[in-house]
């Protein structure tokens, strides 16, 4: 690949400030300095940007805790966009693992591997992700056995014409509820607190599989180690 290219895939730089970058003798190669955008780089050549090494973009895995007023969404919006917050070459490339709204805090992971986010969301896989929700009724005693009775059966929720997968409810409190659910259907945890006559006023999502937000706060992101990764093969 030549070496422009190189700098234009592996950084932030286009191909043409890639070219400025390696006119003003910023770009080494095997330990030169080299001007030459025409020149041939392999993959075993070690490039380095402003004592920046490089490397090909391999397969990216990352978990976000998204804050609110933050877009799941591909196209820049009105607020920024999930991977606006990820600082890593290309993130732009990398695609949401299952959304949240704008207003859902909690975990989000992002990749650029297709496959593995299919097999994260694909509902055959019962992969469990737990939604902790404040309700603005209160929700006890036979409303509270009858909900869960229902969520456990599935709910039709308006506009579908296939019931919700069998989930479950655990209340903690009278308003805070823990939903788990086995797929990602368009606001659906809202829409089925609706359906049960309620209405979520706060939504944040604690974990996917056996992937939790642990330590990281609000806004921070971290890459999944091999064997987070690994949990979903
Ligand atoms: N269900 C919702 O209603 N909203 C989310 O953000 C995620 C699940």
């Amino acid at each position: 690949m030549r070496l422009d290219r190189f700098l234009a895939e592996t950084t932030d730089l286009t191909r043409s400030l890639a070219k400025k970058a390696l006119h003003r003798g910023e770009v080494s190669v095997n330990g030169e300095v080299t001007k030459q955008a025409a020149l041939h780089v392999a993959p075993a050549d070690r490039v380095v940007w402003n004592g920046r090494p490089l490397s090909l973009v391999g397969l990216r895995y990352v978990m976000l805790h998204k804050p609110t007023e933050v877009e799941c969404s591909a196209r820049r919006g009105l607020y920024p966009r999930a991977v606006d917050l990820i600082d890593l070459p290309k993130a732009e490339r990398l695609q949401t693992v299952g959304r949240l709204d704008v207003d859902t805090t909690g975990l989000v992971l992002l990749t650029d591997d297709g496959q593995w986010s299919h097999r994260v969301t694909s509902p055959r896989r019962r992969c469990g992700k737990v939604y902790r929700a404040t309700l603005a009724e209160p929700l006890e005693g036979e409303a509270m056995e009858a909900a869960r009775a229902r969520v456990a059966e599935g709910i039709l929720l308006e506009g579908e014409d296939k019931p919700t997968l069998p989930a479950e409810l655990i209340m903690h409190g009278s308003r805070d509820a823990e939903l788990t659910l086995y797929e990602g259907r368009y606001h659906q945890v809202r829409r089925m607190f609706a359906a049960l006559g309620n209405r979520v006023i706060a939504l944040h999502r604690e974990s996917i599989g056996p992937l939790s937000l642990g330590s990281l706060g609000e806004g921070e992101w971290r890459e999944l180690s091999q064997a987070e990764i690994e949990a979903f093969r």
